[in-house]
């Protein structure tokens, strides 16, 4: 079976005390997860370490990062590299939210060389895509969301591609309140791992984590990753109530 994953996503959110205290609390409910479940939590920069130590010791917990630099290394003051991260020991990696297309103006291109770079570090991206609101009511967004992975992953070999996961988060979703519906969610999902079997074959496409994210929550939770192709979500603002990113764990197939 392949991963059912719980990812939380801080964004630029919480003090280090606060943060602290968010990990106590969830740790604290000790849900136990299974070979086939994941929790893992995409900190702040400063704040990895931190969760890293916090994790440790609580099977299939894992802490992430939220971006890394398009560049291995040198001259790019304030930027962080795959290798920084990886030095930490932290394996995981955001790659491509939809805050960074826009507010930093990531490309396609640009998010194949970050997931490149992870790979090199043993990183494993968790790669966000979808689409914004005109797209969705257009209805093109399965070609939208085909062109994002075939020119950011699909230069990979299959072996290479093993180690990603996707999230597919409708932009129209993300923080407005707006879920897709369970429909809306599965029909993208089925369709993503369909244009990843043609690439790769069927055997391939079905051992990757598709995520679902917008709007994820304690009371949807459940429903969402009901569905065949939903292997779990990742959560920006219900990953900051401790309760709601808790029932959210606990919604895992
Ligand atoms: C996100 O940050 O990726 C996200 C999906 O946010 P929210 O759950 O708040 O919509």
């Amino acid at each position: 079976m392949r991963k059912q994953i719980a990812a939380a996503n801080w964004k630029m959110n919480l003090t280090y005390q606060q943060g602290e205290q968010l990990l106590d609390d969830i740790l604290r409910a000790e849900i136990t997860l299974s070979d086939d479940q994941q929790a893992i939590f995409a900190v702040p920069f400063p704040y990895l370490l931190m969760a890293k130590n916090e994790l440790t010791g609580s099977k299939n917990y894992f802490a992430s990062a939220q971006n890394c630099y398009n560049k291995k290394a040198g001259a790019f003051t304030g930027e962080v590299s795959a290798e920084m991260i990886q030095s930490l020991g932290i394996n995981y990696c955001v790659i491509g939210h939809s805050e960074r297309r826009e507010y930093f103006n990531e490309s396609n291109q640009v998010l194949a060389e970050k997931v490149n770079l992870c790979l090199d570090n043993k990183i494993t991206p968790i790669f966000c895509c979808g689409e914004p609101l005109q797209v969705r009511e257009a209805g093109t967004q399965n070609s939208f969301v085909e062109v994002q992975l075939r020119e950011s992953l699909f230069h990979l070999s299959a072996e290479q591609l093993q180690q990603i996961v996707i999230a597919y988060e409708p932009i129209w979703a993300i923080g407005t309140g707006k879920t897709a519906t369970t429909e809306q969610a599965q029909e993208m999902h089925a369709y993503l791992r369909t244009i990843l079997a043609d690439q790769y074959g069927k055997d391939i496409a079905d051992t990757i984590s598709i995520l679902y994210g917008g709007s994820v929550k304690a009371n949807n939770a459940n429903e969402l990753f009901g569905s065949p192709d939903v292997d779990g979500g990742l959560v920006g603002g219900a990953s900051l109530i401790a309760a709601d990113f808790i029932q959210i764990i606990k919604s895992l197939k």
